[in-house]
């Protein structure tokens, strides 16, 4: 039989559930961390980068004992045509040394661990249990949660919905409108099995460091969103997201446009002789600062991915996710010290999300995937443009330079007019700058 009265109880164990769990726990306070998969991360997907700023605020020197992959040393954008790549990298010892700037993680290893952290810092976590309603009092207020098992309420003066995207909580709260199409991406994924040493080759690695590759262009036929190939110690994350919309309108298939993606000419001699040993699929919350639902009510506090905290722009939603956990958490505290859980003491949380990256971020790009998809050239013709010039630039033919740019100049007119050009630098300017 379960004690069933808390001083916090945290539903879901991802990023954004285990970082509240664990930094309440420490404090002193006790707090239940509920889940409903049969164990951390057997639920979740993810590319999966992590950043190590969020982390090693909430597990200090974190990458001395968490089930790491690969250290991110190098990070690779490719801008893909039919045929051909553009790429831009960025490798620096800088993210090759402690604290990192990110790491790989495959989830099902790397939650377990993280949740035994907070188990170890005093949470009690409650596994395969699926939380179904919130419970309120007399006047409304929140005062716990419903769960699929027999006498199974729980009881604590404030709970945090960390359930992830499709947060059955905040809309049982009354906070989360159903998720439209627009505002959610999703993403395919498939784990393949390569042996260590060819990884290292193929991706040309020195020691434990990896490197992420992000693929924009072809790939996704039009459609907005992008690819990614990480690497991982024997295996490789290979995935592409789109937003569901356009899944929709253009009639793809998930199936279809990875393995579209795998057979790309510039992809496929990575992954020749890999073994698929996963295929995942699962939605991401990409509808920005404009889509979030409310975050703080009484007795009640939205964390992570189920508060719409994910910028898909830079493949951020883990990090969102620890610090939005972590600021719940820093929140709690202070209400426990004042016996005060009304909405307005706990507004706390949403002052310091304001003032953080979090919400910074989400700001700045909250008109870009509305821009996109307004603005398909940028995903099709674009990346056409560009690898044809550098084609036609860095081909020794005898063709003198500036002759060969006013040809690249003349192409690149036959595929947007100069107005078009200027309009659209000037609009994604806006819309990133
Ligand atoms: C394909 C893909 C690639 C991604 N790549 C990256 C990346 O490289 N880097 C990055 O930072 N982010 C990435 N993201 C985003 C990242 O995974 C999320 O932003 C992050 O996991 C959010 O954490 P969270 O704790 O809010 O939610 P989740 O990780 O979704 O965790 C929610 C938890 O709640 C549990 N749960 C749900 N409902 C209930 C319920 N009713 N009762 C009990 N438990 C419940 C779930 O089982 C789950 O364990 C990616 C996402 C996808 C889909």
């Amino acid at each position: 039989m379960i004690e069933n009265k808390f001083d916090a109880i945290v539903v879901g164990a991802g990023p954004a559930g285990t970082s509240a769990a664990l930094v309440m726990a420490q404090s002193g306070l006790n707090v239940a961390l509920v889940e409903r998969g049969d164990f951390p991360g057997s639920k979740n997907v993810m590319g999966g980068q992590i950043y190590s700023k969020s982390l090693n605020e909430i597990v200090p020197e974190f990458w001395k004992e968490a089930p790491l992959e690969r250290v991110v040393a190098e990070k690779r954008f490719w801008f893909l045509s039919k045929d051909s790549k553009v790429s831009v990298a960025h490798k620096t010892p800088k993210f090759a040394q402690p604290p990192y700037n990110s790491c790989t993680v495959l989830r099902a290893k790397f939650d377990k661990w993280f949740v035994g952290k907070a188990i170890e810092k005093g949470a009690f976590y409650i596994p395969e249990t699926l939380v179904e309603d919130v419970i309120r009092d007399n006047k409304g207020r929140i005062i716990g949660v419903k769960t699929g098992r027999a006498e199974g309420e729980l009881y604590a003066p404030v709970v945090v919905a960390a359930d992830g995207v499709n947060s059955l909580l905040s809309k049982a709260a009354g906070f989360h409108p159903e998720l439209s199409p627009e505002n959610v991406a999703l993403a395919v994924k498939e784990i393949i099995a390569m042996p260590r040493n060819r990884i290292q080759d193929l991706f040309d690695l020195e020691g434990e460091q990896g490197c992420t590759i992000e693929i924009a262009g072809e790939i996704t036929k039009g459609m907005v969103g992008v690819g990614f190939i990480y690497t991982n110690k024997t295996t490789l994350s290979v995935g592409v997201g789109c937003i569901l919309s356009d899944w929709v309108n253009y009639k793809m298939s998930p199936y279809d446009l990875i393995e579209e993606m795998k057979n790309h000419p510039v992809v496929k001699p990575l992954l020749e002789g890999g073994q698929i040993r996963e295929y995942l699929a699962h939605l991401i919350p990409e509808g920005g600062y404009n889509a979030m639902p409310l975050l703080v009510s009484d007795g009640f506090l939205v964390a992570g991915d189920a508060g719409m905290m994910v910028n898909g722009l830079h493949q951020e939603g883990s990090n969102l996710a620890m610090t939005s956990g972590k600021m719940a958490a820093e929140t709690i505290i202070e209400a426990h010290k004042k016996g005060d859980f009304s909405a307005r003491c706990l507004s706390l949380y949403k002052r310091k999300l304001d003032e953080s990256y979090v919400i910074k971020d989400l700001k700045k790009y909250r008109n870009s995937y509305a821009y996109l998809e307004g603005n398909r050239q940028l995903l099709t013709t674009y990346p056409e443009i560009i690898n044809n010039a550098a084609t036609e630039f860095l081909t020794v033919d005898g063709v003198p330079k500036w002759e060969k740019q006013k040809k690249i100049f003349r192409s690149t007119l036959k595929k947007r007019n100069l107005w078009g050009l200027i309009k659209d630098a000037y609009s994604a300017w806006r819309a990133f700058g």
